[in-house]
This record gives structure tokens, sequence and C-alpha cells, in this order.
């Protein structure tokens, strides 16, 4: 049998379900609800059209350079998927007479398992709920992209000082008044950003406006303790289909955040040993970076 991210993420809930009902309730994590001023996206896949108007738009005011992809050569930008330069992709589902367009990007989950897991706070969660990264914080260790549930997070393989990336809501365009970049290219308004409370009363008055052309559900009002990135789906398509995988309604890092507790209560060894480590490959990095800085 193989072994899938799927079936790895739902061995892990179910482990940690077994184990944490012999956890003393005061340990378990209460679960976080989003910001009072939240914001978010909605991606409405039945008005997609696939132009990708929005990938090069992400690409330009994010100043990424083109990949030109493996199914398409030449001098196009044609990413066959997220990447360390590639922070938004709109991939094409069919299956029969099922057709549909798919945004990947990140979700900004409400209880993000990459901040959970990041030792040093290179990865946060802002005042509106945005998860954020600071590069100078990074060490390197690629936690968050193990532990993110929707396969997220991306690294750059080849330079010295490699980046990870992923979308960040174009916060510095919402800084300026300026709304993101793919929001704003889009022609038919697939993609709208807003007060996440808006999008999901948006999202659900779509669905009951006419429950014959959408899927019965809004992706993310609940998915993984809940995203501020929403999704509409065709009628007849389970986001499954389109790449969102069905987590349950329980954030991931409340798992193992509580037997974490559990099992180190009382014990600063692994806190010290963690931080410790950091620490290390911090110094390395800036001592590397600084020989280089030296040798130009
Ligand atoms: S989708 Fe992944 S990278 Fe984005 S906030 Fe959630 S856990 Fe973090
Ligand atoms: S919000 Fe910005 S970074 Fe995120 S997918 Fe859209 S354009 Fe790209
Ligand atoms: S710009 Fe809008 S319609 Fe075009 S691919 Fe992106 S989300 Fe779809």
């Amino acid at each position: 049998m193989s072994v899938t991210r799927r079936t790895v993420l739902k061995g892990m809930a179910a482990a940690a379900a077994t184990s944490v009902t012999g956890v003393p309730k005061a340990l378990a994590r209460e679960r976080k609800k989003p910001p009072a001023d939240a914001v978010g996206m909605l991606y409405d896949a039945t008005r997609c059209i696939g132009c990708k108007a929005c990938m090069v738009k992400c690409k330009e005011v994010n100043h990424l350079p083109p990949e030109p992809g493996t199914k398409v050569e030449g001098m196009y930008d044609a990413p066959d998927d997220l990447s360390g330069y590639t922070k938004n992709v709109i991939k094409l589902y069919r299956e029969g007479d099922k057709v549909s367009y798919m945004k990947a990007q990140c979700m900004h989950c409400v209880d993000p398992a990459c901040v959970s897991v990041c030792m040093i706070s290179a990865f946060r969660k802002d005042k509106q709920g945005i998860v954020t990264y600071d590069p100078a914080q990074c060490v390197g260790c690629r936690y968050c992209m193990m532990a993110c549930p929707f396969n997220i997070p991306k690294y750059q393989w080849d330079v010295a000082f490699p980046k990870i990336v992923k979308c960040e809501l174009c916060r510095h365009r919402l800084a300026e008044g300026k709304l993101p970049g793919c929001v704003e290219a889009c022609p038919r308004e697939a993609v709208i950003f807003g007060r996440l409370e808006d999008l999901k009363a948006d999202a659900k008055r779509r669905i009951a406006a006419e429950p014959g052309r959408y899927y019965p559900k809004v992706y993310g009002e609940t998915d993984g303790g809940g995203t501020q990135v929403l999704y509409l789906s065709a009628a007849g398509i389970p986001f499954e289909k389109l790449g969102l995988p069905d987590i349950g309604d329980q954030p991931l890092p409340e798992l193992s955040e509580t037997l974490q507790h559990a099992v180190y209560q009382g014990f600063v060894a692994p806190i010290v040993l963690y931080g410790a480590l950091g620490i290390v490959i911090y110094r390395n990095r800036k001592r590397q970076s600084g020989e280089e800085e030296g040798d130009k």
C-alpha cells in the first residue's frame, strides 16, 4: 500500500485522537478563532476561466522570475506547480465531462501548522490573520514544509541563501491600500478579497441562490480549524478532486501541541535542545553568509 500525505495526516489525527483521550483536560489546547478584523480571499471555481492573469500578476507584484515549466517549452512562464519562485498556480481538473480550474496558494489557516512548528517564529500570524514569513529569522529547517497539511511552502533549492516561498496575501500591497495582485488582475472576479466574515456570508449566499451550480459546501469554513482563503466548487465536483484534502475540522497544531504538552509536561530539556539547535543553525547560516559576502 502506498503511503500518501493524506494517509499520514489521517494516521496522525487518529493516533493523536486516541492518545489525547488520556491527556488531562487542562493540557488540551483551546480552539483558535480568526482575529476580529481578519481578512481573506474567496475563490469561486465556477467563475474561473483559467486565463492565468492572476499568476502573471502574482509574479509581477512579488518580483518572481518566470519558470518555463516542463509541459510548455520556450520563454513562457508555465510553472506546473507551486515552487520556490511561484506563489500562485491555476491547475486544471478534468475527469470525464467534469472540468474545473483550481487556484493553489497559501490558505492562511486560522491555526497554522507552519506557525506552530517554526521554532524561532519566522512564520507568524499578523493581526489580520495573514500568515507572514520573515526570511531574516528563518534557519532553513523546513519543518513548515513538512507540517503544512496543504503542501504549500516551497524552498529555493538552487541558491546559496534560500528562502521559503508562499503567498503572504500581498501584505505589502495591502499596506499601500492596494488589492492583492491576483484579485486586481482577475477579469472574472473569480477571486475576491475582503473581510473574512463578509466572504463567508457571500459564499453561502451564492450557494443558496444557485444550488444547482455549486457543490454544497464552503471549503475552509471549518476545514483544518478554518482557513482565511475560502473555496467554492461546481456542483458534482467535491473539493478533494481539486486537491483540497478532507482533513476534518480539528487543526493539526491542536492535536500535536496537546500531545507535546502531555509528553513533555515538566521536562524543559526538549525545549532547550530545540532552541539550541535553532541558534546553532542560525549562527552557521549568518557566518556562511558573511564569508560569502567577504569573498565578493
Ligand atoms: S496553508 Fe500551510 S503554509 Fe499556509 S498558513 Fe496553512 S499551514 Fe501555513
Ligand atoms: S495574494 Fe498576492 S502573493 Fe498571494 S496569490 Fe495573490 S498575488 Fe500571489
Ligand atoms: S485571473 Fe481569475 S479567471 Fe483568470 S485564472 Fe486567475 S482566478 Fe481564474
